[in-house]
């Protein structure tokens, strides 16, 4: 039997080949996906693709087994990632999370990203991002979702946040920052993920090897480009297992020992 993987964070609304990305993604085991929204458009968008893979495919059911039938369950996450904070639209934004809040299993991706100067020397900006994370936080303790944070540059703020709303599952995904706040998120009972980067990133390495394994999560955020022997290439969910496998190399834990591990810590952080 194929080996079922999960990928923790994808775009899947971006994929140049959505159907198509899919259907290989099911080829390669790929049980599930969290499918992380960045705007009140890609919301809509990653909704409807959940509904359209959740329907039974009536010419199909009845001749094959369910096993083989099986599709990769998408789940949608809901949330305005910190660079698509607009004016205007974050109040409409909100109100579309409220009333399709039963349809997600978390509330994401959002975050603080001070990754770029513009940023970092501009007051209305960073409040603008807070005031969005702090409503996203509300939904998240509100709800009891788990709630999936963008932290790039911004990961002191962005831990004393999510402390301070004292939400219960929080997610610092794709985590290449400083080790020392790295410790704070996980003795909050944060978790961590890791991308296709780790293979040789050394911000990603450092965090991956300082994490106890236990609360690492595993994702793509496709299509991000990562590099590999190759030159380079567009990820997509299936390449969920290039993080797997590099990850197992650096924590030299064996292949199917491990994606045991993140298997359950996925099922358990986002309860698929
Ligand atoms: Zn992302």
């Amino acid at each position: 039997m194929i080996k079922q993987i999960i990928d923790t964070h994808a775009h899947i609304d971006q994929l140049a080949d959505i159907q198509g990305a899919l259907q290989r993604a099911k080829q390669a085991g790929v049980s599930d996906i969290v499918a992380v929204s960045v705007d009140l458009n890609s919301m809509g968008k990653i909704l409807d693709l959940a509904k359209s893979v959740q329907e039974p495919n009536p010419s199909t059911s009845l001749r094959v087994s369910p096993e083989c039938n099986r599709r990769t369950k998408i789940h949608p996450a809901l949330g305005i990632h910190p660079g698509m904070v607009k004016e205007g639209e974050p109040a409409e934004a909100f109100d579309f999370i409220r009333s399709h809040i039963k349809e997600a299993v978390a509330i994401g991706e959002t975050g603080l990203d001070y990754w770029y100067k513009w940023v970092r020397d501009n007051t209305e900006e960073r409040a603008k991002q807070k005031d969005a994370l702090a409503k996203h936080l509300q939904l998240a303790k509100e709800f009891h979702l788990p709630i999936i944070i963008h932290s790039r540059g911004a990961w002191r703020d962005c831990l004393s946040m999510a402390q301070e709303a004292g939400v219960a599952k929080a997610l610092f995904h794709w985590y290449s920052g400083p080790v020392d706040i790295m410790k704070g998120i996980l003795d909050s009972g944060f978790y961590v993920s890791t991308s296709p980067s780790v293979a040789y990133s050394p911000q990603s390495q450092q965090a991956m090897l300082a994490a106890n394994v236990e609360r690492i999560l595993i994702e793509t955020d496709s299509p991000v480009s990562y590099k590999d022997d190759h030159g380079g290439f567009t990820s997509e969910p299936k390449d969920v297992w290039r993080t797997l496998q590099a990850l197992s190399r650096l924590k030299n834990i064996d292949e199917e020992k491990l994606l045991d591990m993140v298997n359950h810590n996925a099922r358990e952080f986002f309860g698929l």
